[in-house]
């Protein structure tokens, strides 16, 4: 009997446990880069396996090359150039909105991306806003330093520093951005146009990235493709191939 009930508080515990916590705490606007927790390995198994940087120009994982990886365990080298650079203000006819006016992608992310919410507006899917894309190192290095919440990823750690990665919201959806349409539609076609949800939930142990619904990562085709049908990280693809 007295076992019984210690087993039930235990339960009950666990449930308050699970409710009470967040499953994405904390999410802003323009979403903080984060850290990996202390608690993941050192170092990944596939760090020694994969050749990696590869050339910037083949960054973008295009003709046959393997994506580029940037983490924790595969800092980019002091030396990295991003690819051709385009700022998004520039281009007016764009599908989608932008948080500012000085964003800017790699040409190829920005033509797939421009294709993809064109794709998104078709579907009724509207109203997304590109708030982060490329970071220079040395704007990294800023907000590294300037940092106050422990959140953001060490210079040459960032995909932003690649220029194939953005962030994207909608309007008022802070914290929530994974309970939307357009988050829905993303998630079900951003394979189709080249771009995997780089740090989905329950794979933190091997991105070393907590679950990040608004960021996505190119990687082209058909890579995109085979990440989504193996339901895999970008780290377990390479691994794997
Ligand atoms: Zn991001």
């Amino acid at each position: 009997m007295r076992k019984l009930s210690v087993a039930a508080i235990a339960a009950v515990v666990i449930l308050a446990l699970t409710i009470v916590l967040p499953e994405n705490g904390g999410q802003a606007s323009d979403p903080p880069e984060t850290n990996p927790p202390s608690f993941y390995p050192p170092q990944m198994p596939y760090a020694e396996d994969v050749e990696s940087p590869v050339p910037a120009a083949s960054a973008a994982g295009e003709g046959g090359v393997k994506p580029l990886i940037v983490n924790a365990w595969n800092p980019l080298p002091d030396d990295f150039t991003a690819g051709e650079l385009v700022t998004l203000f520039d281009f007016k006819d764009r599908s989608f909105d932008l948080a500012r006016s000085d964003i800017r992608l790699d040409k190829a992310v920005y033509e797939a991306a421009d294709a993809m919410f064109a794709a998104a507006k078709q579907d009724g899917i509207d109203g997304i806003i590109i708030t982060s894309g490329y970071r220079s190192r040395e704007k990294q290095e800023e907000l590294y330093n300037n940092q106050k919440d422990g959140t953001a990823a060490r210079p040459g750690q960032s995909e932003h520093e690649t220029g194939l990665a953005m962030d994207v919201t909608v309007m008022g959806s802070e914290g929530v951005f994974d309970t939307t349409p357009q988050f829905a539609w993303l998630y079900e076609h951003c394979w189709d146009y080249g771009f995997i949800l780089r740090y989905p939930k329950g794979k933190e142990h091997i991105t070393g990235i907590p679950y990040e619904p608004w960021h996505y990562r190119y990687v082209g085709l058909p890579h995109s493709q085979a990440i989504r049908d193996q339901k895999v990280t970008l780290e377990e693809y390479l691994e794997k191939s």
